[in-house]
Order: C-alpha cells, then structure tokens, then sequence
C-alpha cells in the first residue's frame, strides 16, 4: 500500500508518498536489521507485526512494544522532524538508542511523533506513534 504519514495534531504530511510493505506478505524480503543501515530504502517503509523492543517484565513493556508497528527510513522523516530537547528520551553512545520512548517531534506543533534509532548498534529506523501519527493511504 502506498501513502503518507501526518501529524495528527496539526495535520501536516510528515513526508512524501512512501510504499508499505506488510511484513506478513511472503513476497516480502525481510527487513535486514543490520547495524548502522537504513531498515529499507527511502521512499519505503516496514508494516511489521514484530516490535522493535521489547521487556522480559511485563508490569514494566518496552515504549516500542506494541504491534503492528511501521519502521521507516529516518530519510523520509528528515525535514519534518526535529530530536526532542529532553535529556532523558537522547541517550545513545554515539547516536539515538530510541529506548526510552519517541524522541523526535513534528516540527509545526513539536508533538513527539516518533522513535529514531541511529545509533551504531542499530538499524537506522524511524517508527511513527500511532497515537500522535496518522497513515493516510493515498492507493485502494
Ligand atoms: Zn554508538
Ligand atoms: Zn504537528
């Protein structure tokens, strides 16, 4: 399916038209996950049934332990989002971890939209908040 991600607060497309491809499709290669590499190519994203994170302590889950979730490539969130200025949520050795919930924001109406990951023992990842984020599919 094809579409577009938008703020839900402010409505604004967060990207271009991007191609989503369901991780449940057998013709779909999964996604490599290979540290310091984009997840797929720009202008593409993951609909996965996995999450990204998870915690052996179910009283205490993950802030990416939900499903289905999107993995996107940061590319395409890049001129739309701006990192969080709060320390806690930036920890990383050299970039984003993303394991202490969603660090990006929209950069209208700086609502968290969604979780970078880019540091170097993870994929480069982007995945939008369903709570904040809408997909608008723009095919049928
Ligand atoms: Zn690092
Ligand atoms: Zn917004």
């Amino acid at each position: 399916m094809k579409g577009v991600f938008h703020c839900r607060k402010c409505s604004t497309a967060l990207m271009g038209e991007i191609t989503v491809r369901s991780t449940k499709d057998p013709a779909v290669t999964p996604p490599p996950m290979r540290d310091g590499e984009p997840i797929c190519e720009a202008g593409t994203a993951f609909k996965s049934y996995t999450s990204l994170q998870w915690s052996h302590d179910p009283a205490n889950p993950a802030p990416l332990e939900f499903a289905p979730q999107f993995w996107g490539n940061p590319l395409d969130f890049e001129a739309t989002t701006q990192p969080t200025r709060d320390p806690a949520r930036l920890s990383g050795c050299c970039g984003l971890d993303g394991c202490d919930g969603s660090n990006m924001l929209c950069r209208i109406c700086k609502t968290a939209v969604g979780t970078m990951q880019n540091d170097c023992w993870t994929a480069l990842i982007f995945v939008p908040e369903p709570d904040t984020t809408e997909f608008r599919k723009t095919d049928t």
